[in-house]
């Protein structure tokens, strides 16, 4: 019989970016700092009880604040983690990553990793110098969900302040806070050494993707409209102007479109652009034909998707079709 010595180790590659998790202030006390300033190494060494969970190697792919984040670094990032998962020295991925839009690199792997083994990733509220930073307790759950074999399957997900939140369903909802991300729901959380989960996910993500970005070395472009009283057409009329492939409407209520654009928003459709309702509301779905017929004007409705995970969607959807009703079909299962 296998000792426990025998068994294999676990093997975690962790990919670092930057972020407030690897943010330095000059003073514990500050609010102000300077992201992306720890390298790897340093970062690891926040958390060196790690080594008892597993075999630890990484990277610095880039130091950057996550504002700053971009496709082209969401392309290499993708086909990194699709290359190392596909080594059998490889049992998972942990991302370190800036918050602001850690939810849009997340539903981008989760729709572009074709593994079930797990990707994970973290973040900080807090620098690295602050009074009580939470980057070294998130890098330290991050490992041990991935270390856990439950994890598997489960598509990417970012473990933050404890919980494991799906991909698709990942939101930073506060602005400062410790307890900033939230889903419909969490998939599990971290107590101890253990991830313990709730549920699983209905929609379709990696293994089950039919989106491949491995030779592909620009997305199409997309743009968001945001919606609000009295609102302008002069933003979106500019993307149709640049020869944006599709827009994404943040529209108001259930993706409510303003009449000063709505006139755009049809002429925009009936020229092929793909356009996408979606809503600024913080929760809910964006229904198919609810207060907008979207089948007379071939828009195509977000569903549960927000703004900027409906623009993920739109990006990859249309490197394989620009069918609006095939689209449509993609927001339904992704
Ligand atoms: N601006 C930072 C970033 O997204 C915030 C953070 O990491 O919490 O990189």
């Amino acid at each position: 019989m296998e000792t426990e010595k025998q068994k294999k180790r676990v093997q975690i590659y962790v990919i670092a970016t930057g972020g407030t998790i690897a943010g330095t202030a000059e003073s514990s006390a500050d609010t102000a700092y300077c992201a992306g300033q720890l390298g790897l190494d340093a970062l690891l060494a926040t958390v060196p009880e790690v080594k008892q969970l597993a075999d630890i190697r990484g990277e610095q792919l880039c130091s950057i604040g996550s504002q700053d984040m971009d496709e082209t670094i969401w392309l290499q990032l993708a086909r990194r983690v699709n290359t190392l998962l596909a080594d059998d020295n490889c049992d998972g991925i942990l991302i370190t990553h800036g918050t602001d839009t850690m939810e849009e690199t997340a539903y981008f792997l989760n729709l572009t990793v074709h593994s079930d083994k797990p990707v994970i990733l973290v973040g900080a509220m807090r620098s690295s110098s602050a009074i009580s930073a939470d980057g070294p307790a998130n890098l330290y759950n991050g490992i041990v969900a991935l270390a856990d074999p439950e994890s598997r399957g489960r598509g990417v997900m970012c473990c933050m302040n404890t919980k494991l939140i799906d991909a698709k369903d990942v939101v930073k909802r506060h602005t400062t806070d410790l307890a900033t991300f939230e889903g419909d729901g969490c998939l599990g959380y971290v107590y101890g050494n253990r991830a313990f989960y709730n549920r699983r996910v209905t929609f379709m993500h990696t293994l089950y993707s039919e989106f491949d970005v491995s030779t592909i070395d620009r997305l199409p472009r997309v743009g968001i409209v945001y919606g609000y009283a009295g609102c302008s057409a002069i933003p979106f009329d500019a993307f149709v102007r640049e020869g944006y492939d599709g827009i994404i409407i943040a529209g108001v209520g259930d993706g409510n479109i303003h009449r000063n654009i709505f006139p755009s928003a049809v002429k925009a459709a009936s020229d092929g652009i793909i356009v996408v309702r979606s809503s600024r509301c913080c929760t809910g779905p964006t229904c198919l034909n609810g207060e907008v017929d979207d089948n007379r004007y071939h828009f195509v409705a977000s569903q549960n998707l927000n703004p900027q995970k409906a623009r993920v969607l739109l990006m990859l959807a249309l490197t394989k079709t620009h069918d609006w009703q095939q689209i449509q079909q993609f927001f339904m299962e992704y």
